[in-house]
């Protein structure tokens, strides 16, 4: 019963979000193939989401030359990866250095695939920002749970998906409550959030902050998105951290290859010098009531 509900739900999202990537001005190449692994093979066919397909981060507008000095790559690696962590009240908290980097996995949680990532952080130490769909979360709370207990932190993506640059004001707040009343109810009081294909609107930008939300843009897109392999996605996504010198990387916990991809990721993100950054939240921390979250999820 479950298993159908859950089947049944997803294609629901996968509909969803064909109709959004159609109406948003995204690469119509892209396509996000994933399922989870609860489902049979038949079911996952049947049930494949395709909410992610992500458009490619805005051009930065500053640009970080890197001089000899100041890069990350003419440094020898410390042999530490995990870097600063910074407390973050607003997105203007978010200021990175030369050689730092924050990572990102969207649309999770996933069985098997999160945990997998999960094991990967720990074994280079390094701490992540996970920003979560809500109703894969309402789905596998015991993986929110985990993911916070494993000291990472935990933002919201909306609860079904939408490109909420297609809908009005209030039904954008609407589905960003519904994503943060999901994580509310495994315990998780949301201090971050990304907005689903990067498709942000300025008015929704600005009732997030008056709500003390942070909203976790992206510098560096893997494009994990594709059925690249995970050599592919490493080298890309190397490539662009080099170019650019630091920022936010977005990847997917919800895709095979992004899980292979990651432990040679962060093995070259190690050798070429880079530190990762743990981004908390001064936002007080959740208790697991919700009531207590109540006045974040009016
Ligand atoms: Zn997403």
């Amino acid at each position: 019963m479950r298993i159908v509900s859950v089947a049944a739900c997803l294609v629901s999202i996968a509909l969803l979000a064909g109709c959004a990537s159609k109406q948003a001005k995204v690469d119509p190449n892209v396509k996000n193939l994933s399922s989870p692994s609860k489902l049979s093979n038949t079911q996952q066919t049947n049930a494949v989401r395709s909410f992610a397909p992500v458009r490619e981060a805005k051009k930065p507008k500053v640009k970080f030359p890197e001089t000899p000095s100041s890069s990350p790559l003419a440094r020898p690696s410390t042999g530490k990866l995990a870097g600063r962590t910074i407390y973050v009240n607003s997105i203007s908290d978010i200021k990175l250095k030369p050689g730092e980097v924050v990572l990102t996995f969207d649309d999770g949680p996933v069985p098997g695939k999160t945990p997998a990532i999960l094991n990967t952080l720990s074994n280079y130490g390094v701490k992540a920002t996970f920003l979560m769909v809500g109703s894969m979360a309402s789905y596998y709370p015991g993986l929110v749970k985990q993911v916070r207990a494993r000291g990472h932190s935990i933002g919201s993506h909306t609860f079904d998906h939408a490109n909420l640059a297609k809908v009005s004001f209030e039904s954008g707040k609407s589905k960003i409550r519904a994503g943060e009343k999901a994580l509310a109810k495994a315990g998780i009081n949301a201090p971050f959030f990304r907005f689903p294909y990067l498709a942000s609107t300025s008015s929704l930008r600005k009732w997030l902050a008056q709500r003390g939300v942070t909203v976790l843009d992206v510098d560096i897109d893997s494009k994990d998105y594709f059925k690249d392999s995970a050599d592919t996605i490493v080298k890309r996504t190397m490539a662009r951290v080099k170019a650019r010198g630091k920022g936010i990387i977005l990847f997917h916990d919800i895709h095979a290859r992004s899980v292979a991809a990651l432990p040679a990721f962060l093995r070259e993100l190690k050798a070429a010098g880079f530190k990762v950054v743990a981004l908390k939240s001064n936002r007080r921390p959740s208790t697991g009531s919700s009531l207590q979250v109540s006045s974040l999820i009016e």
